[in-house]
């Protein structure tokens, strides 16, 4: 026992100060994109996704983008992305980057921020993802981030969420049991939809296994990326119960 308490003594406070000022992502990582529109053909055609699109309604959609920085490769004049972390959305629409201020994702109204501010108990399901999404997702309970420090976390049935956290395009296979889930979740709840996939399809829009979440399962928060950084979906869950402004 003393051992362990040297250890952690010689350790120290390990768990990271959020949000603190000056945070970002780190030198490597693709936040939010900054565009020159009127110059976006060579960017676009380099997009592999269709996420990039230039001409009469330009726009970079984060919610299909899977941020692996071809475009602004292929034309840095056009296309710059910046370290923002803070990327997520409450409406599908706002995910699209045009020339205009970024809207980003609103708190919970009053009743359900006084429910869910302090104790908010996630269920996620991996709807045919990869696991990357959901090793971030993961990440969030390591010493490191201590989601629990904000009340946040994740519970082992549906019975005991109060939201639904949804990653990957929801396949066929996993659309039923994604129904089940929020079926099973007691109300109010609310819905989560992590990463490129559960957003849009991501590299598999269109594919004819993939169902996407159901329409009678509304999305209160989108959080993008491919995956997203462990600090996006932070941003995006506290600032979803008016934790962060
Ligand atoms: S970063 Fe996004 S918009 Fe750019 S090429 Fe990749 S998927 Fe397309």
């Amino acid at each position: 026992m003393i051992k362990a308490l040297m250890a952690r003594w010689k350790q120290g406070y390990r768990t990271m100060e959020f949000p603190s000022a000056g945070l970002m992502l780190p030198p490597r990582g693709l936040g939010l994109p900054k565009l020159k529109p009127g110059r976006l053909e060579k960017a676009a055609a380099a997009c592999p996704y269709g996420a990039l699109t230039a001409g009469e309604k330009p726009g970079l959609d984060m919610g299909r983008c899977i941020f692996c920085g071809a475009c602004a490769n292929a034309a840095p004049e056009a296309v710059e992305f910046t370290r923002e972390y803070k990327l997520c959305a409450s409406g599908r629409g706002a995910l699209v980057i045009t020339d205009e201020d970024f809207r980003r994702a609103e708190s919970l109204g009053a009743g359900l921020r006084r429910l869910f501010g302090r104790s908010f108990k996630l269920r996620q399901v991996s709807a045919g993802g990869c696991a990357a999404c959901e090793a971030d997702c993961n990440v969030l309970q390591t010493i490191g981030w201590d989601l629990g420090r904000f009340g946040v976390q994740f519970a082992a049935s549906p019975r005991h969420a109060d939201g639904l956290l949804v990653t990957g395009p929801v396949t066929k296979n996993m659309e039923l049991a994604l129904r089940k889930t929020y079926a099973a979740m007691s109300s109010p709840k609310v819905v989560i939809a992590c990463g490129a996939c559960a957003i849009s399809g991501g590299p598999y829009a269109g594919h004819e296994e993939c169902a996407g979440i159901p329409p009678e399962i509304p999305v209160d928060l989108y959080i993008p990326g491919c995956p997203p950084h462990p600090l996006t979906i932070l941003d995006g869950i506290l600032r979803l119960i008016g934790r962060v402004e």
